[in-house]
């Protein structure tokens, strides 16, 4: 890490980092003179950090902080080590950090010990995930309160008509994708690629697939983080708000992942379309955990009117070969690369947090050599009799709390916090006006 420094000597100030339940990243400014202090001992933030919404109001009175007294948790580097911060004037170095208790056992309730726990459950088995990350956002005005999109082909008028694929729509904002894909190069994140998706000035970028998930996540993770600031010093701004617009899609953050042994073979792959019994375990894992996960893969209040018939975002909880109107899809293609794509999760989520619930969910299933419902065909929108994804966030925070099913991959004391976070944001928000929550929302999720 430090030879990192020594071959940047232009950089002068560093962040330490790190992903909080809602995925926002919560740090430091240090003089990089300075940084070796942090790369040998860490440095230190109040669990509250983590835990708790700087949102609210009622911090103070929050029990939950004060039950143990609020102390401190070690902040050590993760290891990815120093990146450049492209967005930033100065030539600045980020350090991803993550928490560990005073006697240096990990932090339960941090989201990113929450995915290593569940992957090293996978390592138990002899079996690697493999990871890649679909991440769809807007790129917007930054008045805060029109919300107009920026100027396009089309005199920057809002039309009905979908920019699905429109390279139109790539060309006008071809300045920003160069800016970063030179970044993602420079911060070594995977970006392969771009499309313009249905709204006006919604995008989706395609990470590569990864066989270590910690690092596929911090790649989403850090993605956002770099193309809100680059969108920022491009004079406009960049929302993964997963409904930031009733009249179009959402947008979400799709995951595919498929299973290798230790001789790399993908054991989801039976030669043929329809995948292995392992493959169906897993489904049947993920679709017996969607229901009391949702508020996961929706954390926020707006994340449920993504989830809404005809926008390609589920509603039911079901799953289907090369059919994109349910919760899970199994893409056709070789049989090589047979994969699961998950598709609940918005743009707004965690990332570290949603692939320990994918991840944690479909080993429940293989553990338990679950069976799947029957796939469905034709539109799941159209079903009556599917189970449904919980409608609303309330819904999904009293699923959570009640699951029995969920504390099997995911640490109860996380989940406490996650639930105490989100009735805090819930009595929170319940105070502000929609264009109040809408601004909120925009650029912090
Ligand atoms: N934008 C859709 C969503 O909200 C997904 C579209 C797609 O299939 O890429 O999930
Ligand atoms: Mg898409
Ligand atoms: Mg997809």
């Amino acid at each position: 890490m430090k030879d990192w420094l020594r071959k940047h000597p232009d950089v002068r100030t560093i962040r330490v980092a790190a992903a909080d339940l809602n995925g926002q990243a919560r740090g430091k400014r240090i003089p990089a003179r300075f940084a070796e202090n942090v790369t040998k001992n860490g440095t230190r933030f109040p669990f509250s950090v983590l835990n708790l919404d700087i949102w609210g109001e009622d911090i103070d009175d929050s029990p939950l902080v004060f039950e143990q007294g609020d102390q401190d948790g070690v902040l050590k580097p993760t290891e990815r080590g120093f990146m450049p911060m492209p967005w930033l004037e100065a030539p600045t170095a980020l350090l991803p950090i993550w928490m560990f208790r005073e006697n240096g056992t990990p932090y339960e309730g941090d989201p990113r010990h929450a995915l290593r726990a569940v992957v090293e459950k996978f390592k138990e088995r002899g079996l690697t995930p493999v990871v890649a990350m679909e991440l769809e956002f807007f790129l917007i005005d930054d008045s805060g309160k029109t919300l107009q999109v920026p100027p396009s082909p089309r005199s920057g008028k809002r039309r009905k008509a979908a920019e699905t694929l429109s390279i139109r729509a790539l060309d006008a904002f071809d300045t920003f994708f160069t800016d970063l894909y030179d970044a993602c190069e420079a911060m070594d994140i995977p970006a392969d690629t771009t499309t313009s998706e249905t709204g006006l000035g919604q995008f989706e970028v395609n990470l590569m697939h990864c066989d270590d998930a910690l690092r596929a996540a911090d790649d989403a993770w850090l993605f956002k983080m770099l193309v809100k600031g680059l969108a920022r010093r491009h004079g406009f701004a960049a929302s993964f708000m997963a409904k930031p617009y009733p009249e179009y899609s959402g947008s979400g953050l799709h995951t595919h992942f498929s299973l290798v042994d230790e001789d790399g073979k993908n054991v989801f792959d039976s030669g043929g379309p329809k995948g292995t019994a392992t493959l169906k375990s897993a489904v049947a894992g993920c679709l017996n955990a969607m229901h009391d996960s949702t508020l996961i893969f929706a954390p926020h209040q707006n994340s449920y009117e993504r989830l809404v018939p005809g926008k390609h975002a589920p509603t039911a909880i079901c799953w289907g070969y090369e059919n994109r109107t349910g919760a899970i899809r199994i893409p056709a293609g070789n049989p090589a690369a047979r994969r699961i794509e998950h598709r609940v999760a918005g743009g707004d989520v965690n990332p570290y947090l949603m692939l320990a619930a994918i991840l944690g969910a479909a080993l429940d299933g293989i553990t338990q050599a679950m069976e799947p419902p029957a796939p469905i065909t034709g539109n799941a929108y159209a079903m009556e009799d599917l189970p449904q994804i919980p409608a609303t966030w309330e819904g999904a925070i009293e699923a959570l709390e009640k699951s029995t099913i969920v504390p099997r991959f995911i640490h109860p004391e996380l989940i406490k916090n996650l639930i105490h976070t989100k009735r805090q944001e819930l009595h929170y928000i319940g105070e502000l006006s929609e264009s109040e929550r809408v601004e909120l929302y925009l650029d912090t999720v």
